[in-house]
């Protein structure tokens, strides 16, 4: 439990914002071209991002990306130094102006969710609402609670709740004063993985019934693919790639998107007649001039085995499978083509666990590999 005096954002859109142009229509929240730094330090580069009404946003990148500082732009608890955030189409912050937090229509839920311990779940819930009655107020916060299931613990105190219903709290104050954006830091990185797991679903759950706008930051890339409509991909600062997942998983724009959302089998390789020959298979490389190096990224599974050989497909030599649970991992050495041979892991569905030395044919799935020319791999 954390004593810090929480954040609380009760008020919608204030009079203390600007109007937009009537003719632009307004999304919930919208980052035009902001950038930030702490002294030398380039947190937040240029990015422009826009969330629509219902819609669910996740900001995934590595530590130290930028992406914290963003969502603190966007709740006002830094300044903006070059750009503008708008939130429901209002000015709230541009250099030289910033609504203060509290004003700008928005709730946040952080990691550590900075619940009052000196007071009752209901009145932690209803804290923020003081623009209402206190009969409206204490009705609304029951509805709230309802709605994130924990309507039986509205007695009770912070000290008494596990993580996760302590995390449903916190989510219920970030929404019962119906915000127009939630903003949420890693809000479930305090809990361990088997109730992560079920908290992260409780709570997709709740923000669609919700309906309310809501931009995620998360470090994992799984629990991005897991709860956003749409993905922004953040490195150095700056929006890599936006997209939904599929758009981000299947179509990367660069080698670090694609080895972002997961393993990647990584060949050197040259374009030949529009075509990259790998030593597991030839890919479409019609985008680029004959004799490009490039490199070939292949995903686990886009490896795909079976026993014994099959027509002219490549093969390979078993060195370990494995079983992970609902996939295998197989290790492979397969010829090279030049007397040596190339480690790649492959991965099946199930379990597939062919003994050490098996030989496999190996088919190459074109949709699971990305072929990038070798100067934009870092
Ligand atoms: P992320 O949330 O992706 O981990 P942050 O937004 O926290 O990234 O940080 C981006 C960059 O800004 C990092 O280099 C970090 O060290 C730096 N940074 C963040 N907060 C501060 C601060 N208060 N003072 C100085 N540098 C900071």
């Amino acid at each position: 439990m954390v004593e810090a005096e929480p954040i609380l954002m009760s008020a919608p859109a204030s009079r203390e914002m600007t109007p937009r142009p009537a003719e632009r229509p307004a999304a919930a929240l919208e980052i035009d071209g902001v950038s930030h730094a702490y002294g030398q330090v380039v947190a937040v580069d240029r990015v422009g991002l826009g969330i629509a009404d219902r819609e669910i946003v996740c900001l995934v990148g590595p530590s130290g990306c930028g992406k914290s500082t963003l969502l603190r732009l966007a709740a006002g608890l830094e300044d903006v130094q070059v750009g503008e955030i708008r939130i429901r189409g209002a000015t709230v912050a541009r250099p030289g102006r910033a609504v203060p937090p509290e004003r700008r229509g928005v709730g946040l839920v952080f990691q550590d969710y900075a619940l009052f311990p000196h007071l009752s779940v209901l009145e932690n819930v209803a804290f923020g609402l003081s623009d209402l009655s206190v009969e409206r107020r204490r009705a609304r916060a029951a509805e709230t609670l309802e709605q994130v299931g924990m309507r039986d613990s509205a007695a009770s105190y912070p000290h008494m709740l596990s993580g996760g219903q302590q995390q449903r709290v916190a989510l219920a104050r970030a929404l019962a004063p119906r915000p127009g954006v939630l903003l949420l830091d890693e809000p479930f990185s305090g809990l361990d993985t088997v109730l992560r797991n079920q908290v992260r679903d409780e709570t997709l759950h709740v923000l669609k019934q919700a309906g309310t706008a809501t931009l995620i930051v998360t470090h994992d890339p799984e629990e991005a693919m897991f709860l956003a409509d749409r993905i922004a991909l953040m490195r150095d600062g700056r929006i890599v790639q936006m997209g939904e997942p599929v758009d981000l998983y299947c179509r990367p724009m660069s080698p670090f998107v694609a080895r972002f959302f997961g393993e990647v089998n990584r060949i050197a390789g040259r374009v030949d007649r529009a075509q990259v020959r790998t030593p597991v298979g030839t890919l479409d490389a019609a985008d680029f001039a004959d004799g490009t190096p490039v490199e070939v990224l292949i995903r686990p599974e886009a490896l795909s085995l079976s026993l014994g050989p099959v027509g002219d497909t490549a093969r390979g030599r078993v060195g370990a499978a494995r079983l992970l649970g609902r996939t295998s991992l197989i290790h492979l050495e397969v010829p090279d083509g030049r007397g040596g041979s190339l480690h790649v892991h492959a991965r099946m569905p199930g379990p597939f666990l062919p003994p050490e030395d098996t030989t496999v044919s190996i088919r190459l799935d074109g949709n699971q590999a990305f072929v990038f020319a070798a100067d934009d791999v870092i």
